[in-house]
């Protein structure tokens, strides 16, 4: 993630257990092994552990393969404890992550939300695909984004994450409401969801950041790429969310850094006063970056025939990637090989 231009990850992790459904000895072990792998590399991390008890809408029953992810409203409740104090040490943000309307009672819903601090950052997918609006409408009678602006009082801590199937109505409300709609344009294009309705929600004023979800790709600008090029399929048009101000780049840039760093909970997202020191120097030594001006480079970099995008990356003052290299990347990635050979691959 670093070396792609990622400074600070919102982890929404769901794996708790081990691959029989136990709780490890330390039940937080797996979020450790998160806290310490962000330490490791620098990256500046807020941890959104997701709460999952079911396999499908009003409460049914989990699945075998989903017992990794299973938590009790009071074992997740320990989870978050055991985690507070380790938090402002270690320099991470705890974030609480209902995993979805389909995994998570409305009994539950309520309690869980509770768990964090007054400011604490909420992350929830909803309404990526139409099956899910489907089973929504049949268990509540209202669709996956409608309920939860209906029932759970969205505001700027929220992030609702793909938010791909909306009616007009819920674009216009969710934008206003100061939430971010947390974006995998290119997870999204990988599972066929759908488009997400970027124009109008930009129009209505809507925050929005993008991530990389299944890691189809781990890459920003792709994401920031294939969430212009699906608007430009869908209305037929070119430059959809450049602005008057600034060109279609720059303003996918800005828009997405200012509404991650609001989804995290994380001072970062612009160069100011006391803010987090997250930032990318873009590689001049790549041809298709070479000799662009400062109005045209994000565009350059974005959707031109660049390859290497990252030169550099501070991330909270340090900086983490120097000429496309981090200090210890053959190190992890030895590890990463034993690990994969140790599990057969
Ligand atoms: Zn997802």
């Amino acid at each position: 993630m670093a070396k792609a231009g990622y400074a600070t990850v919102g982890e929404f992790h769901y794996v708790h257990h081990d691959p029989r459904g136990k709780a490890y000895a330390d039940p937080a072990e797996l979020a450790w092994r998160i806290v310490a792998a962000a330490e490791e590399v620098g990256l500046g991390l807020t941890l959104l552990p997701v709460f999952y008890a079911h396999a499908g809408f009003g409460g049914a029953e989990i699945t075998q393969d989903q017992r990794r992810f299973a938590h009790s409203v009071d074992s997740y409740a320990r989870l978050i404890e055991a985690l507070n104090p380790a938090a402002s040490e270690r320099r991470f943000l705890i974030g609480i992550a209902p995993h979805s309307l389909r995994a998570v009672t409305a009994d539950e819903f309520a309690q869980i939300i509770r768990l964090g601090p007054a400011d604490a950052p909420l992350h929830i997918h909803a309404a990526e695909q139409a099956k899910e609006v489907d089973e929504c409408v049949a268990w509540s009678g209202t669709r996956p984004v409608d309920w939860l602006l209906k029932h759970a009082n969205i505001d700027r801590r929220w992030c609702v994450v793909h938010a791909t199937q909306m009616t007009d109505d819920e674009i216009r409300t969710l934008a206003r409401s100061g939430a971010v709609a947390g974006l995998a344009p290119t997870t999204e294009a990988d599972l066929g969801d759908g488009t997400f309705p970027a124009e109008q929600y930009v129009v209505a004023g809507g925050a929005f950041g993008v991530g990389s979800d299944s890691n189809t790709l781990i890459d920003p600008f792709a994401e920031l790429r294939q969430l212009e090029w699906s608007q430009r399929l869908h209305l037929h048009r070119r430059n959809v969310l450049g602005s008057d101000e600034s060109p279609v780049g720059t303003s996918l840039w800005a828009r997405a850094a200012r509404g991650g760093a609001q989804a995290l909970a994380q001072k970062a997202g612009a160069i100011s006063r006391s803010y987090r020191a997250d930032l990318v120097v873009l590689n001049g030594g790549d041809a298709a970056l070479a000799q662009q001006g400062v109005d045209n480079i994000l565009d350059a970099a974005i959707f031109g025939p660049c390859r290497q995008p990252v030169r550099d990356v501070m991330s909270g003052g340090a900086w983490i990637v120097r000429d496309g290299h981090h200090a210890r990347e053959a190190e992890i990635f030895a590890r990463y090989r034993a690990a994969l050979r140790s599990l057969g691959h």
